[in-house]
């Protein structure tokens, strides 16, 4: 898997309601093989990386580049990473995380951490956001190449359309 993928992996576990093991599973519903793994406490352990892990959204999405980076490197020292070159199913040679323990919980804070951590180094620092459509507070990776994402999907873009053109319609109501 590319680390772009590790990186919006690492967005859709943030914005992963993580109440239970449920939401877990659900989270990783095209992951088949982990979705027997989870437990209470992969999901435990998750729900306080997601605590750990916004900040470095927010950062990112405020410009605030060095924070972004000190933030990474402070994760990455309090869960350290294992790379591991793979290849498999025909895909040219990419890095995988090796896990200790084997813990779902694990291995997803690692793929996350190794995705940002390229994504930064590749990209910049600034290619993280959270969405603008109010009260969403969902985050995502911007890939766009003129940097112009704003939303965490289409739903919540679109929805951000039609407030704007209501607003512009009730502003030239008043007007007239
Ligand atoms: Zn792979
Ligand atoms: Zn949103």
């Amino acid at each position: 898997m590319d680390f772009i993928r590790y990186a919006e992996r690492s967005a859709a576990l943030l914005n992963a309601g993580l109440a239970d093991v449920d939401g877990l599973r659900a989270h990783l519903a095209d992951r088949e093989w982990l979705v027997e793994q989870c437990t209470d406490r992969d999901c435990m352990l998750l729900r306080k990386f997601q605590r750990e892990l916004r900040p470095v959204f927010e950062a990112s999405a405020a410009d605030r580049t060095a924070e972004v980076v000190e933030a990474l490197n402070e994760l990455m020292v309090r869960h350290p990473i294992t790379p591991r070159i793979a290849g498999h199913d025909g895909h040219p040679l990419h890095m995988h995380v090796a896990t200790k323990s084997q813990s779902v919980a694990e291995l997803l804070v690692g793929e996350s951490l190794l995705g940002l951590a390229n994504l930064v180094c590749d990209l910049g620092p600034s290619r993280l956001g959270v969405c603008a459509a109010s009260p969403c507070t969902n985050v995502y990776v911007d890939t766009s190449p003129n940097q112009s994402r704003r939303y965490c999907s289409d739903r919540c873009s679109s929805r951000a359309n039609v407030a704007a053109y209501r607003a512009r319609q009730k502003a030239t109501a008043a007007a007239s």
